[in-house]
């Protein structure tokens, strides 16, 4: 099988680092550039020793060039914006993990992507995307009676909240019991909020250390609680999923997928 040509865009991030020790122990896929924002420090040195790896030959550069296969973006929806502009300009292939998109941001990737090959997704963990089916099918076997509280723990550096995974989760799992999130989901709760009401959706969130990434959905009953728990260990998982979106990526037609797609967890 012939190697696919990848670009990590954000290389020299956690994720972006992380991205470029996995493609090097995978056979498939080849690094062919390595960008990060204009003003990085390390602009110029090679990648290899900017992620502890030794040289690659691979310079970290401050701009997007054509010759690869797939972007693979992990950094800021700015930043994220720019590289499915040039991918859809270029005719690459892109993977987007990059969380905290706006409505308006996530409609210009919606557009782009109706002429480019696109996977978006906040989260890119296996276990996270078997997580998004079966809660929904929880909460639908256990009816209103069962209160849904979602929380989630990160490390300290992130910037967004809450996470676009404990987001989706509310999503998903509202319109699965013919809910709207956004009318339904709490953020928080302080003061005299009043009883809980029978409709609404939990969200809590936790910021602390290092903490990779937890995601909960609790499903309270009379007398018993149902958890649903993932936690991720390392970023690798996620590094490792978008590897395999940006592999599967290549092969398809234009349009926006994700991680349910590649996974092939659909229908
Ligand atoms: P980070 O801050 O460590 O890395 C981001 C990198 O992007 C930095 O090196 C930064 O310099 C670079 N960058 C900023 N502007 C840029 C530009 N204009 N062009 C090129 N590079 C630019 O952050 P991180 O922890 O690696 O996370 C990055 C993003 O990925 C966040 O949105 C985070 O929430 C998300 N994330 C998603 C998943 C998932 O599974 N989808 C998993 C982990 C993190």
């Amino acid at each position: 099988m012939k190697e696919v040509k990848a670009i990590v865009v954000g290389a020299a991030g956690r994720m972006g680092a992380r991205l470029v020790h996995i493609i090097q122990e995978t056979s498939l896929m080849r690094l062919v550039q390595a960008v990060d924002r204009p003003d990085h420090p390390l602009i110029g040195k090679d990648i290899g020793e900017v992620v502890g790896l030794g040289k690659l030959g691979i310079p970290l550069e401050n701009e997007l060039k054509k010759g690869g296969d797939v972007i693979i973006n992990f950094t800021n929806p700015q930043a994220s914006l720019e590289s499915i502009a040039f991918a859809q300009k270029s005719g690459m292939a892109i993977v987007i993990g990059t969380t905290g998109l706006s409505p308006e941001q996530l409609n210009r990737v919606r557009e782009l992507s109706k002429s480019t090959r696109c996977v978006f997704s906040p989260n890119m963990s296996v276990g996270v995307n078997v997580m998004f089916r079966i809660v929904q099918e929880v909460a639908q076997v256990l009816g209103p009676e069962y209160d849904i509280e979602i929380f989630e723990a990160h490390h300290r550096l992130k910037k967004d909240s809450p996470s676009g995974t404990a987001v989706k989760l509310g999503e998903l799992i509202a319109k699965a019991i013919g809910r709207d999130f956004g009318k339904v989901g709490v953020y928080g709760r302080k003061g005299m909020v009043g009883e809980r009401t029978k409709e609404e959706i939990g969200m809590q969130v936790i910021r602390a250390g290092d903490i990779v990434g937890e995601h909960t959905v609790l499903f309270g009953g009379i007398g018993e609680r149902l958890e649903i728990i993932h936690r991720a260990h390392s970023r690798d998982n996620f590094a490792r999923g978008a590897i395999r979106a940006a592999l599967w990526v290549v092969n398809q037609p234009n349009g926006l997928y994700d991680m349910q797609d590649v996974l092939g967890l659909k229908g």
